[in-house]
Formats: C-alpha cells, sequence, structure tokens
C-alpha cells in the first residue's frame, strides 16, 4: 500500500512548528476517533495514519530523517501502531484531555485543581499595595481516614469488576478502547463502609486563611499566581496553584490608563486667561499646580511620576490634568459691565481682537 506523506495527512506545511503538529493531529484524531466513527473502517485508517505521522513528525531526529530520506529512513521501526492501544499509551497525555478521561492509571499521583479566587480591591490599595488575608475554601484530606474513604477498622477492598485496575475495556472493531471502571470509577478500589466524616469521599471542605501580598500597581484583570495554594494533590501529588484574579474599585478623581492617571480640573476663564496657583489631587496627597497664562479648555498640564506604579519597577506613571474652563451662566450687572468694558478695549482692531480674545476665554475652538 503506497503511504501518504505526513505532512500531507496532518495537513501542515513542511516548516510546521511543534504546536501546530499538536493541534492538527488532536483535530484529525477527535474527528477519526473510533467513538465517533464506530464500525468505518476508512476512518479508523485515517486515525492510524494520522497517528503515525504524528509520532513520527513530533520527533526532532525520526524528522530530520524523515525530512531527508522520506519513508526510506524510517525503515528501523519509524511509526506504525498495531492496536488502539499502542496509540493510547503512546499520546496517553493528548488522549487524556481530549476524550474526557485520562489514560494514566488512576493508581499515580496526580497534582491538585488550581484555585480562583476574585478579589476585589480599592483603588487606593491598588496604589500603595496592600497585604490582604484571603479565606479560601479547600479540599483537603480527611483527617479521620487518611484520605482512603474507608470508615475507621475497614479499608477500601479490590474491586471485582475491574480486578483493581480500574479500566475496563471495550471492543470496536479493530480498536480496544480502555475506560474507567464504572463500578470504582477508575479507583481500582469499592468502599464497602464510607468514612462518617467525609462520607466516603477521602475529602473535606474546610477553609483556610492565606495572607497575600498585592504589589503597588496591580490593575483589573492582574493575576497574582500564589504557588501550592491550590487544591490538594491525590496519592501524593503537587498541590495546584492559587490564582487570585485582582478587580480594582473605580476612583471618581482619576481615570486611570496604565501606570498613566487622568485628573479633569475645572477653572474659570479668569484662571485661564491670567493664570493661577492652585493645587490637584494625588496619589500622596495634593499636589500644587501652576496653571499658566492663557491655558486653553481641553489642554493637557504633566505632573511626571505621580501616576501609578508599576509593580516591579520603581518608575511611576504621569499625572495627566485636562483643564477644563468653566464659562459662567449667571452674571451679576457688574459683571457684565466689565466685560462689556474689556470687549471695548479691543475697539482698534474690535473684530479680530475680541474673536480671539473669547475664543482663549471661552474655550472655543476655530
Ligand atoms: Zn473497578
Ligand atoms: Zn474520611
Amino acid at each position: 500500500m503506497s503511504q501518504r506523506d505526513y505532512y500531507e495527512v496532518l495537513g501542515v506545511s513542511r516548516n510546521a512548528t511543534e504546536d501546530e503538529l499538536k493541534k492538527a493531529y488532536r483535530k484529525l484524531a477527535m474527528k477519526y476517533h473510533p467513538d465517533h466513527n464506530p464500525g468505518d473502517a476508512e476512518a479508523e485508517q485515517k486515525f492510524k495514519e494520522a497517528a503515525e505521522a504524528y509520532d513520527v513528525l513530533r520527533d526532532e531526529n525520526k524528522r530530520a530523517r524523515y525530512d531527508r530520506f522520506g519513508f526510506a529512513g524510517m525503515h528501523d521501526g519509524g511509526g506504525g501502531f498495531n492496536s488502539a492501544d499502542d496509540i493510547f499509551s503512546h499520546f496517553g497525555d493528548i488522549f487524556g484531555d481530549l476524550f474526557g478521561f485520562s489514560m494514566h492509571s488512576s493508581q499515580q499521583a496526580a497534582r491538585g485543581a488550581d484555585l480562583r479566587y476574585n478579589l476585589t480591591i480599592s483603588f487606593e490599595q491598588a496604589a500603595k499595595g496592600d497585604k490582604v488575608t484571603l479565606t479560601i475554601p479547600r479540599h483537603a484530606t480527611c483527617p479521620d481516614c487518611n484520605g482512603s474513604g474507608a470508615a475507621k477498622g475497614t479499608r477500601p477492598e479490590t474491586c471485582r469488576h475491574c480486578n483493581g485496575s480500574g479500566q475496563v475495556r471495550r471492543s470496536q472493531g479493530f480498536f480496544q478502547i480502555a475506560m474507567p471502571c464504572p463500578v470504582c470509577h477508575g479507583q481500582g478500589k469499592v468502599i464497602v463502609k464510607p468514612c462518617p466524616c467525609c462520607k466516603g469521599e477521602g475529602v473535606v471542605v474546610d477553609s483556610h486563611k492565606l495572607e497575600v501580598t498585592i504589589p503597588a500597581g496591580v490593575d483589573t484583570g492582574t493575576r497574582l499566581r500564589v504557588r501550592g495554594e491550590g487544591e490538594t494533590g491525590m496519592r501524593g501529588g503537587q498541590p495546584g496553584d492559587l490564582y487570585v484574579i485582582i478587580n480594582v474599585k473605580e476612583d471618581p478623581r482619576f481615570e486611570r490608563h496604565g501606570a498613566d492617571l487622568l485628573h479633569v480640573l475645572e477653572i474659570s476663564f479668569v484662571q485661564a486667561a491670567l493664570g493661577a496657583k492652585t493645587s490637584v489631587p494625588g496619589l500622596d496627597g495634593d499636589i500644587p499646580l501652576d496653571i499658566p497664562k492663557g491655558t486653553q479648555s481641553g489642554d493637557i498640564l504633566r505632573i511626571p511620576e505621580e501616576g501609578m506604579p508599576t509593580p516591579g519597577h520603581s518608575r511611576r506613571g504621569t499625572l495627566l490634568i485636562r483643564v477644563q474652563v468653566k464659562t459662567p451662566t449667571h452674571l451679576t450687572a457688574k459683571q457684565e459691565e466689565l466685560l462689556r468694558e474689556f470687549e471695548k478695549l479691543g475697539e482698534e482692531n474690535f473684530v479680530e481682537k475680541t474673536q480671539k480674545t473669547f475664543k482663549k476665554l471661552f474655550g472655543m475652538k476655530d
């Protein structure tokens, strides 16, 4: 039987990356998996073919040999699977999550699951950093039965259905598919008398307190990883990690743009025209600010190093002040009179001068 080119089988280019190969293979394995195509000999063939191609191309040495010599370079047993068991045990890690059950022996140690904790903090906490004590519910090994799930004085017994292997095999044409045993759920053992403390689960939910350091400058969506604080591992496996997902409350005074902060400052048209000394809110208290003469509405004044800190850096962002000039709406008779007088001062070039002045005063655009 003539063989199809491995790259063609997987539908990838000759310089496909490891990741592209894996993706392509997973797609094909899913499509042609015997569970999805019962009794379809062609699908079986394609399933096998894809496994063989992937087995060669994912191995750097085999791939180099194949690129150079083609199938002739594969004579020493590169590729070729006799049964589905071969394929499953070969790519166990890929099939594990692909088909929803692990091909690893159920007796092996398993790493605990990662935990996610959503934490809302104040704007101030985000700016300054803080230490926060979290109460984390998690599963822990049952102290009464030490995780066996069996009541005191009893022990789990070997499952008779699967003879303790935790797996049952189902034939599907050419293939034999290993499934977790339905009686012991892959554990290989059954509990005759369940532990009353954990109801036979072997785990109990306990909450524990954990202090987490929030670095200054975190933002909404920042993910802090706390190693080893996730779920307890099974059968001596490593614990998972805890991920703290940060949500920062807004501060009405500031609009945040990464490390930069924007504050909108309202000033009078007189302050805008003549300049003024004022102050703006900062993260460490009020900051004095000089409004230059002739400031326009919409002008941005910059105060460097008064923005948010950046985690892991000593530099801080910029505090941006957007000036908004307020046009008075209720003038007294005296104020109106003064403004008219002011208007007259420009009589020589009346039109030009007034336009210019008022554009400045009221922040109008040209
Ligand atoms: Zn069983
Ligand atoms: Zn227990």
